[in-house]
This record gives structure tokens, C-alpha cells and sequence, in this order.
């Protein structure tokens, strides 16, 4: 559980936010060593405090965005390496694209209004009076560039990455875009960790965990691609559409018992688990995600859409 290790630290819109503990942990690392920019270490929190509020903001666009295409959003989790926004786009290429766009797009909105503060700020002849204050905006400025500009890297699970994954997706399915995306967020990991090792060796255990934690995600990635395709090998139902997509539900154990925790056909048992009998109030789709009772599924055999891309997590 991505939650765990965190503690509440606030709910808005339906959005609870957490913090994982090891942040301020990092925070207090981060501040206390940095150099006496500022007139008084107060700014240096101040400062961490900004970042830590450009990146929720950054972190509330996807998941604004998510719900507006008609996904579930509804935690963020702030870790030192950045936040996580917790939402589940209907697994479609377009509403995976606008809720990943969303989040560097939150970025490309607050640079000129932090440039402008900056500019106005200084053109005011404010900065002699209060040089903390204009130093503060200044930097808050470089941070919202440099965060939007590493997160467009195209290295996946990064939003660039993601992006990237999406728009492949249009083209080569569900399975095979998030296998390359993976692949090439691998290349792309190897190659900033040497560029970052040649250009700040100084800060090589940030660089490694990092890289650590990136490289996992591309290989749970490469996972979950194989297992999409294993779904999409599955023989399809014939008797059975999907009133939203059009999609004949696959055969086999695919389906969660919210019950046991057992994976089963819910299309072979009546929507009954065979292993507990809870019965399933609703059947989502693999395809698209949507949710229907048994008794709602078309029973009239359609073609199933073409290159419709399966989910595992249903
Ligand atoms: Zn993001
Ligand atoms: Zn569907
Ligand atoms: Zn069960």
C-alpha cells in the first residue's frame, strides 16, 4: 500500500493527501544544509514549503484531470522523491493523456505567473527593501522550471514517460506501448544516472535511489504489459457486451472476490464466487472499466471494437 508509512495530512475535494514520514526527514536535511542564501533559516523553510506546494498543486492536476475524463482520484501521497498522485483513469489512451498532461501542465501555468512576480517584484524596486523576499520568489520560479522539466523526460513512470506511453498506446495497444515506454524509461534511467554521476558526483546516493525507485516502477511496468497480454489472448465470451465499449468480457479467473480475495469468471458462476459465494454487485469491464451489474450487460453478441486494450486490475 502506497499509504503506508504516511500519515493524514489533509482532505480537499474529496482528495485525502498524505505525507509520507521519511519527508520530513529530507526536508530537515535539505534546509539545514543548505547555505546562507537567506538572511535567516526561516526562508530556507519558507523556500521548502513553496516546493512542497507547487508539487500537490502539480499532484491535484492529475487528479482533476482524472476525474474529469470519469476516473477514480481520490489520495496523494508526498514522498521525498515527489508526490504521487493516486488516480485511475478509464483505461483509454486519451484519458490517460490528459490526466498525466494535466499535472505538467499545472508547471507550464505558474511559470510566467512566478516570472511575473519575479519581474514586477524587482521592477518595483521592492528587492532592496526586501531582498529575502524577492530571492524567495526568484528561486521559487527556477524550482517550478526545473520540476517541469524533469518531469517531461521521457523516462517512464516520470510524466514525460507517461506521455510518451499514452500517445504509443493509440497506435500499439494497451500491452505493447507500456512494454516500450518501459523499456525506454530503462535506457533513459541508465543514461541520467551517468550523466549524473559525471556532472554532481556529489550527490551519487540521490542519484542511485532515484534511479532505484524509477527502475522498479519500469520493471513492475514490464510485468503489468505481460499480463495485459495474456489477457488479450484470452478467448472472449460471445453471449456478453459491454453496454459501454462493446467488448465481450474474457474467459477465465479474472474477476476479484471483494469477499475472499479470490480471483474468479464471473460470466461462467452467474456472478457468484465460487469459493465463498459473495455474489458480485457489479462486473467491470476489462476493456474500459465501466462497472455493470450481470443483469445489465448486453446479452447480444456485437464485434468487439477494434484493438480495445485490457486491464488486469479489476
Ligand atoms: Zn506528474
Ligand atoms: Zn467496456
Ligand atoms: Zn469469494
Amino acid at each position: 500500500m502506497l499509504s503506508s508509512g504516511s500519515f493524514k495530512f489533509f482532505r480537499f475535494s474529496g482528495v485525502q493527501v498524505y505525507v509520507h514520514w521519511s519527508w520530513f526527514i529530507v526536508a530537515w536535511l535539505e534546509i539545514s544544509t543548505r547555505g546562507n542564501a537567506y538572511s535567516s533559516p526561516v526562508w530556507n523553510v519558507v523556500e521548502y514549503l513553496g516546493l512542497f506546494g507547487i508539487v500537490l498543486l502539480h499532484e491535484f492536476g492529475h487528479l482533476f484531470a482524472c476525474r474529469q475524463v470519469g476516473g477514480k482520484a481520490d489520495q496523494i501521497v508526498l514522498w521525498p522523491l515527489g508526490g504521487v498522485a493516486m488516480g485511475r483513469p478509464p483505461p483509454r489512451p486519451g484519458a490517460e493523456l490528459w490526466t498525466i498532461a494535466a499535472g505538467p501542465l499545472v508547471n507550464v501555468v505558474l511559470f510566467p505567473v512566478l516570472m511575473l512576480a519575479t519581474m514586477g517584484f524587482s521592477a518595483a524596486g521592492l528587492g532592496a527593501t526586501l531582498p529575502d523576499l524577492e530571492r524567495l520568489l526568484f528561486m521559487l520560479w527556477l524550482i517550478n522550471k526545473w520540476l517541469l522539466i524533469f518531469n517531461l523526460l521521457p523516462i517512464y513512470p516520470l510524466d514525460g514517460g507517461q506521455i510518451l506511453r499514452s500517445l504509443l498506446w493509440f497506435g500499439l495497444g494497451r500491452a505493447r506501448s507500456l512494454q516500450i515506454a518501459a523499456g525506454i524509461g530503462l535506457a533513459g534511467i541508465a543514461l541520467l544516472v551517468m550523466y549524473r554521476l559525471q556532472t554532481r558526483a556529489d550527490d551519487w546516493l540521490w542519484t542511485l535511489c532515484l534511479a532505484f525507485f524509477l527502475g522498479q516502477q519500469c520493471f513492475s511496468g514490464f510485468r503489468h504489459a505481460a499480463a495485459l497480454l495474456a489477457l488479450e489472448k484470452l478467448p472472449r465470451y460471445a453471449g456478453y457486451s459491454c453496454r459501454s465499449c462493446q467488448a465481450s468480457p474474457p474467459r477465465g479467473p479474472i474477476w476479484l472476490c471483494q469477499s475472499c480475495g479470490q480471483r474468479f469468471d464471473a460470466f461462467a458462476n452467474d456472478a457468484v464466487c465460487p469459493h465463498c459465494r459473495n455474489r458480485l454487485a457489479a462486473i467491470a469491464c476489462v476493456d474500459c472499466g465501466t462497472a455493470l451489474p450481470l443483469e445489465r450487460w448486453e446479452n447480444v453478441p456485437r464485434a468487439r471494437s477494434a484493438d480495445a486494450p485490457p486491464i488486469i486490475d479489476v
